[in-house]
């Protein structure tokens, strides 16, 4: 027989999404630490958190604030986006919305393609970005930043993945990353890198206790 007392209790902590592909990307990444990840719907939180920031970083605390608020439990929240450089930097913090509310991926991939016509390659740079709030157990916050540099295509290239990434090229691997499996993706994606660093504070954290 074991000694239950010598099993550590697995800390919740809540995912601030309510993407099923996110939060299984996240529970993959966090399997081996002694967290237990939740959505927010297991959390008991229900409704929209308003973004209101200007960058990234704001919007990813913002949210993570209120989950925290209303939970007193840890959190982890996101925001992300792509950044095309001839654009400002457009649609950055609204590219979920770039063509309206009820649009669609298709019709913000048409968009985005439409303001870049006649862009020669070299100047269709761009990066897709994503912020990760963390607040830990004790309260603690610490936000990171995850990006992953590329170029727009002048047309849709492949069927995985979502939003943009049948019009964002990668260069070091001659796909955009609709034409990349999951897997390859998450390995060089803003959301992959972002989460490594997540996961490298979260495992120090556990190493301490
Ligand atoms: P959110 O962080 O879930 O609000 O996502 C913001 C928006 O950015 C998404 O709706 C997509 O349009 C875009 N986006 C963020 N990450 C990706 C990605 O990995 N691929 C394609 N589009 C993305």
């Amino acid at each position: 027989m074991g000694d239950k007392r010598q099993v550590p209790a697995k800390s919740k902590i809540i995912a601030a999404t309510r993407n099923r592909g996110k939060l299984e990307e996240i529970a993959q990444l966090l399997a081996g630490l002694p967290y237990e990840v939740i959505s927010m719907t297991e959390a008991g939180v229900t409704g929209d958190i308003a973004e209101n920031g200007d960058t990234f970083e704001e919007n990813a605390l913002i949210k993570a604030r209120e989950v925290r608020r209303m939970t007193g439990e840890a959190v982890m929240a996101d925001d992300s986006g792509l950044e095309v450089d001839h654009l400002g930097g457009a649609p950055g913090i609204h590219s979920a919305r770039y063509a309206g509310e009820e649009a669609t991926d298709e019709d913000r991939i048409r968009k985005l393609l439409t303001e870049l016509s006649g862009v020669p390659a070299d100047r269709r740079t761009a990066r897709f970005i994503c912020a990760i709030a963390l607040i830990l157990p004790d309260g603690r916050e610490i936000v990171v930043k995850g990006t992953c540099e590329g170029f727009i295509t002048t047309e849709p290239a492949g069927k995985g993945g979502f939003g943009y990434d049948p019009v964002f090229y990668v260069p070091e691997f001659g796909m955009t990353f609709a034409q990349m499996d999951e897997e390859l993706k998450n390995s060089i994606s803003h959301r992959g890198n972002a989460l490594r660093k997540i996961l490298d504070i979260l495992s120090e954290e556990a190493e301490k206790h």
